[in-house]
């Protein structure tokens, strides 16, 4: 069956007693036991919950893993995935990452002696001379965030078993409907479900998935010890959304490629990066191991002066710091989500003062467009240059 399908039917003929189609929510925190020794399979919600295994089992087969686990929010997956490594160990990081990751590894998992060096993921030839005794995995963004850079997921899962490292795909941006990361030789997936998968802009949750009895079995463990796990509600919110991903996907990916056109014929605009355009420099590798390109795009605005006045102008999308969700969202990376980058690293990787992302929402593409092209038209005039 299609990861579509298998999304729609998440939960449906779990609950036997009732035929429930919606797997209800399980609030309970203590289960009784049945006798001495003895297991309904529940004992303690951080340890399982029913409905935490709908999204944990749901996103597992999605993703053609062996399990899945669900946690609090995506930093406490990637936080829970980072206690698999220990004091000394070395890890090497997409270079153009999710801010607040960056701001997990090097203000707060340095100081228990893990290091960390942020490369382009893109020079494949370059990564051998990266690897130190010492360098245990690699941890990747594709499209990275927030400049859309596509890293061949295959050839560095094939490096880095060479080198017996764990490859880690942050695989929020495409969802497993458009990218299987453990199908190109990824060990593991991790998610911030409060993007395309809860997709409503209304939870915060992060998940897991695993490949191999080893792996899964540690992460497991590291899942109850550290106890980030998703509440019961959250569960049920996350599944409700999951249901919908597949159409979500498609109509963000169509609503993104046409604004995409539209934005990089704006005047306005200088650079506009989205790997569905046909001219992005990873377009192939992308068609290679992903099946779509969801709604996520950045672009850059001719002038730092253009900014304020583009988001000021903006009526419909709104000036706000997510994505994924059906409401399409615009961020400025500068001063949101990648604020904790320093400037001049910020600045040398290409997120500059310019740089805006986009998250397309599902709304009908000629009123998104509307309001981008106005709000832009204003940014050139404010900015003192000339309208179209
Ligand atoms: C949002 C995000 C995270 C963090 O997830 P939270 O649910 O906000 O904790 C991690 N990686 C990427 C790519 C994200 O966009």
């Amino acid at each position: 069956m299609h990861v579509e399908t298998k999304l729609v039917q998440a939960g449906v003929g779990r609950d036997e007693k009732t035929g429930a189609i919606n797997f209800p929510v399980y609030y309970s925190t203590a289960y009784r036991h049945p006798g001495v020794g003895e297991s309904t399979g529940y004992d303690y919600t951080r340890t399982g919950n029913p409905t935490r295994e709908v999204v944990e089992q749901t996103i597992a087969v999605a993703e053609a893993g062996d399990a899945g686990f669900a946690c609090s929010s995506g930093m406490a997956a990637i936080q829970t995935v980072m206690g698999l490594f220990s004091q000394g160990d070395h890890l090497l990081v997409s270079v153009d990452l999710y801010g607040g990751t960056y701001r997990l590894f090097e203000q707060l998992l340095t100081r228990y002696g893990l290091s960390f060096t942020y490369i382009d993921m893109r020079e494949t030839d370059r990564l051998a001379e990266a690897i130190r005794p010492q360098t245990k995995a690699l941890f990747i963004e594709t499209p990275t965030n927030p400049l859309m850079q596509i890293a061949d997921l295959a050839k560095l899962a094939d490096i880095a078993r060479q080198h017996d490292l764990l490859t880690i795909v942050d695989n929020t941006f495409l969802t497993p409907c458009c990218q299987r990361p453990l199908e190109l030789g990824a060990d593991i997936v991790l998610h911030s479900g409060t993007k395309y998968l809860g997709g409503h802009n209304d939870v915060l949750a992060g998940l897991i998935v695993t490949k191999g009895a080893e792996l899964t079995e540690k992460v497991k463990f590291l899942h109850n010890t550290i106890g980030a796990v998703l509440g019961p509600h959250e569960s049920w919110l996350l599944v409700r959304g999951m249901k919908t991903l597949g159409l979500r996907m498609e109509r963000h990916q169509a609503n993104a490629l046409q604004i995409a056109r539209v934005l990089r014929e704006h005047p306005a605009v200088t650079d506009v990066f989205y790997p569905g355009l046909t001219d992005h420099p990873g377009h192939e590798i992308h068609n290679r191991q992903a099946s779509g390109y969801s709604g996520m795009l950045s672009f850059r605005v001719a002038s730092a002066e253009q900014v304020q006045p583009f988001l000021q102008s903006l009526g419909l999308i709104s000036f706000a710091e997510s994505l994924g969700g059906v409401e399409s969202l615009c961020t400025y990376p500068a001063t949101q989500t990648h604020a904790d980058i320093p400037k001049d690293i910020r600045e040398e990787i290409g997120v500059c003062d310019r740089l805006l992302r986009l998250s397309v929402g599902i709304e009908h593409p000629d009123d998104l467009i509307a309001d981008l092209t106005q709000a832009l038209d204003r940014s050139l005039a404010v900015a003192g240059g000339v309208v179209r």
